[in-house]
């Protein structure tokens, strides 16, 4: 097998009622709230689902059912922790990551370098491996309507 394997993860959650939104593990204050069993963090899912996906884990859903009541309001950032871990466990580790996040509002420019440090910080590697992008689709689509947020990742993992 090969020392580098590649991962992809999407996420989506719909905005609801609420003042903030989490995202990359930041609290960012909005006038909309997600609709979400956990805190909603579509960037950290959507990274933990590129995780898994590196090595044939699974998905965020299996590891961490909605219906399990430990999960409610849960802190995005322990799934993280726990997706690195299984990572770790097997002799791996994320080598870079790239995620996108797809929305209208709210602006998010301004948080990247927040979020960068703060899942370089749950993910235990250097921030400069880590890469927050974000565009809109041009009003067009759920996104575009302001009906949700969306975030897709892509990692890479080698060997420790
Ligand atoms: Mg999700």
């Amino acid at each position: 097998m090969t020392d580098v394997r590649i991962g992809h993860g999407f996420d989506v959650h719909a905005f609801g009622d609420g003042d903030h939104i989490m995202l990359g593990g930041v609290r960012i204050e909005f006038g909309r709230g997600v609709l979400a069993h956990s805190d909603g963090d579509v960037v950290i899912h959507a990274l933990c689902d590129a995780l898994l996906g590196a090595l044939a884990l699974g998905d965020i859903g299996r590891h961490f059912p909605p219906s399990d009541p430990q999960w409610k309001n849960a802190d995005s950032r322990a799934f993280l922790r726990h997706c690195n871990g299984l990572l770790r466990a097997r002799g791996w580790k994320l080598g870079n990551a790239d995620i996108t996040v797809v929305c209208e509002q709210p602006r998010i420019g301004p948080h990247v370098d927040t979020m960068r440090a703060a899942l370089a910080s749950a993910l235990d590697v250097a921030t400069d491996v880590i890469s927050v992008k974000a565009t809109t689709t041009e009003r067009l689509g759920f996104t575009g309507r302001g009906e949700g947020i969306a975030a897709h990742a892509v990692c890479l993992v080698v060997r420790e």
